[in-house]
Parts: structure tokens; sequence; C-alpha cells
């Protein structure tokens, strides 16, 4: 391994003969690095540049030379870094995760630059966690540790609820949402609703009803998680008109993409009290702070630095997806995109236009 500042090489044992098309640069973190070695089999020619900067107009530029680049959650894949990307003979992107609304698609297409994606790696991680951040907001986990941990055994101000006979309403039934309604409803007793323009077959067997439209969600719900991708017709899907149709005291989770709830919204509504408890696995502007450790910075968004004084909010660094088994259905999916790229020019994981 050459390492230079940032900037970490890896090559691969291979004695084979490096073509053009064996390169690719990954942006990743060290625990992103030790899953993707895991993957690469024995006869594997790729050869990979590790970065632990995320991809941006000003970072686009280290893609020189490389066929592929291979990103996460909080790189930013818009025109201007497609354009560079493009410029220097970039041919594919390949994520390491199953949204893809951070890449540019249709200029992707104008490009002929191919976007694949990991559609599905562990949606047990990621319900699993939501699970845990409900009960912890509910049942004030959280601040039962740091009270226990300074000595202090006092219940005042633990007081929670119990799951039992709740309604929980459900926001997009794809793989996480229905494991998360599957898992309230048989593990928990919850009555578990569910709002899905494209309602699925399964949802009936695990405990699930579908409402017509959003609003009866909303309506009808004690928590309401949210599972729906990051779209235009979902951004902000959260705001101060949809908050106003809910029950007061709602409780909130959203571990899918911060932008699904407009931040000033939540706070308004906090602040109210209409929303009692919130937990939030991801922020809608997270990309300035998570993945990093921002401990010695100052927090400049306002709102960012709101959020984290309420009491009855509940903040994780985007890491419902972290478990081992996911990293390594991620690295194995994404090996296995980049050889059938390498190898045809397309595979079963593509995403387009049209996705
Ligand atoms: P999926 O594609 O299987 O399901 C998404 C569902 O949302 C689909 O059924 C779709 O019809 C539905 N949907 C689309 N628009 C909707 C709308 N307007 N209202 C309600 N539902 C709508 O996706 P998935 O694998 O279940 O993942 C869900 C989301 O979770 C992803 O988009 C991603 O943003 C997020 N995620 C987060 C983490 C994490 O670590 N926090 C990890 C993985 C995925």
């Amino acid at each position: 391994m050459i390492c230079g500042g940032a900037l970490c090489i890896e090559r691969c044992a291979c004695s084979q003969p490096k073509t053009a098309t064996d390169n690719v640069v990954l942006l990743v973190l060290q625990y992103d690095i030790d899953s993707l070695k895991g993957s690469v089999p024995k006869d594997s020619d790729l050869e990979f540049t590790f970065l632990d900067s995320l991809l941006d107009a000003t970072t686009a530029i280290l893609a020189v030379d490389h066929e592929a680049v291979c990103l996460f959650v909080n790189d930013r894949c818009d025109e201007s870094v497609l354009n560079i990307l493009h410029k220097h003979g970039v041919k594919y992107i390949v994520l390491r995760c199953a949204g893809f609304n951070n890449v540019d698609l249709p200029t992707a297409a104008k490009f002929g630059i191919k976007v694949a994606r990991v559609p599905a790696y562990s949606p047990e991680a990621v319900a699993e966690f939501t699970i845990g951040m409900l009960l912890t907001v509910i049942r004030k986990y959280h601040k039962a540790y740091n009270r226990v941990r300074e000595g202090n055994f006092l219940l005042d101000g633990l007081l929670g609820f119990n799951l039992s006979g709740k309604t929980v309403g459900i926001i997009g039934t794809g793989k996480i949402g229905l494991l998360t309604g599957k898992i309230l409803a048989n593990g928990f007793n919850c009555k578990v609703i569910a709002y899905d323009p494209y309602p699925s077959p399964l949802a009936q067997g695990y405990g699930i009803t579908y409402v017509d439209a959003l609003d009866d969600l909303l309506k009808a719900s004690d928590i309401i998680s949210l599972h729906c991708p990051l779209t235009d017709s979902t951004e902000y899907i959260i705001n101060d008109n949809s908050i106003s149709k809910m029950k007061k005291g709602v409780v909130l989770i959203n571990t899918s993409r911060g932008a699904l709830i407009d931040t000033y919204a939540l706070i308004r509504a906090l602040k109210s009290g209409h929303v009692s408890a919130v937990g939030l696995d991801v922020f809608e502007r997270e990309q300035a702070y998570f993945f990093a450790d921002s401990s010695s910075k100052v927090i400049h968004d306002d709102s960012f630095a709101r959020l984290l004084t309420f009491y009855n909010v509940f903040m994780t660094g985007h890491q419902a997806f972290l478990t081992s088994e996911a990293l390594k259905n991620i690295a194995d999916t994404t090996i296995q995109n980049l050889r059938n790229l390498e190898a045809t020019g397309t595979c079963p994981n593509i995403v387009d236009k049209s996705s």
C-alpha cells in the first residue's frame, strides 16, 4: 500500500497486465476499505485508488485516469462533477448504496456514463435500527444511559409509553418499510398502517394495512416512520402543512433521507409540542458534518445545531445501514457490478432516467 496524505493507492496482487478499464477510484472510509478488500476475488484485475474526501466539483479531478468512480450517499455527483468526470474518461459510477438521489442521471446519460447501485444489501440492518431508534426516543434509553453513568438513578423525566396498541404509520413500503412494519405489527402488537403509491402484495401478510391517502395516515398515526426514497415528489413530504394534520404529540422517525423533512418546520413543531419526540439518522444538510469528526468544529448550520439541543430529539450520523452483514453485501455487489460493467458494459443493477 502506498499512502500519500489523504490519498491511498491500493494495488491488487494479481500479476496480469493492467488496462485502463481496471482502475476504480473509490471515495471511502476505513470500514469500506476493509470490506471491499475482502470482497475482491483473487483472479480480479481491478485496481483501486482509495480516497477519504467526498466527491464534489473540487475533488472530481482526482478521478483522472480512472474508468469508474465509487460513491456513497453524501458524495455529490451533479452536472458540474459529471462534466469533470466525463472529461477525464470516467465511464462508470458505482454506488455503494441503494439511493441514487445524489447523481444527476439525465446528465450521466447524456455523457454515456453508466450508473449502477446496490439495490438491497440488508433491509434488516435499517429496519432493526429504526426499531431501536423508536424505542430509544419513547423509552429514553439515551437519557438513562447518561444518567446512570453519572450515578443518578432518579426516574423523573424518563416516563415513556407502550408501543403495544399504538398506531404506527409507515410512509413507503419497499424493502425497509415493509420489514419495519412487520416487526412492529408482529413483535410489538402495533396497529400498522401504510401509504405507498405502489402498494406491496406482501403487506397484508405482514399485518400492515394500506390507507388510500397520505393524509389518512398523518391523521391516524401515533408514530410515523419514513421509508420512501428522496425524489422531487417526496422532498419535504414532512412540512408545516403535513405536520398540522398529525396528532398532537406524534413521534417521528426518519432513517431514510434528511430532505424528506423540512427541518425548520420540524423545529417549529418541536417548540410548540405538536411533535413530542423525534429520531433522526439523517439530516437534510448532513453532507457538511456526517462521516467526519466535527467535534472540534463550530456548527454553522443553525437548524442542525438547534435540533441537537432538544431534549426529545435523538440523532445518529447515518449509521442505520452499518452492520457487518450489510457491509459484506455492499462490497460483494459493488465488486460484481464493476466486474459486470468491465466485462459487458452493463449490469443488472443499472439505474437510469426512468428508475
Ligand atoms: P425501496 O425502493 O425498496 O422502497 C421505497 C418505497 O417507497 C417504494 O415502495 C416506493 O413505491 C415508495 N414510495 C415512493 N414514493 C413514495 C411516496 N411519495 N410516498 C410513499 N411511498 C413512496 O427502498 P428501501 O430499500 O426500502 O429504502 C428506503 C429508503 O431508505 C431509501 O430510499 C434510502 O433513502 C433509505 N436508506 C437509508 C439507510 C440508512 O443507513 N439510513 C440505508 C438504506 C436505505
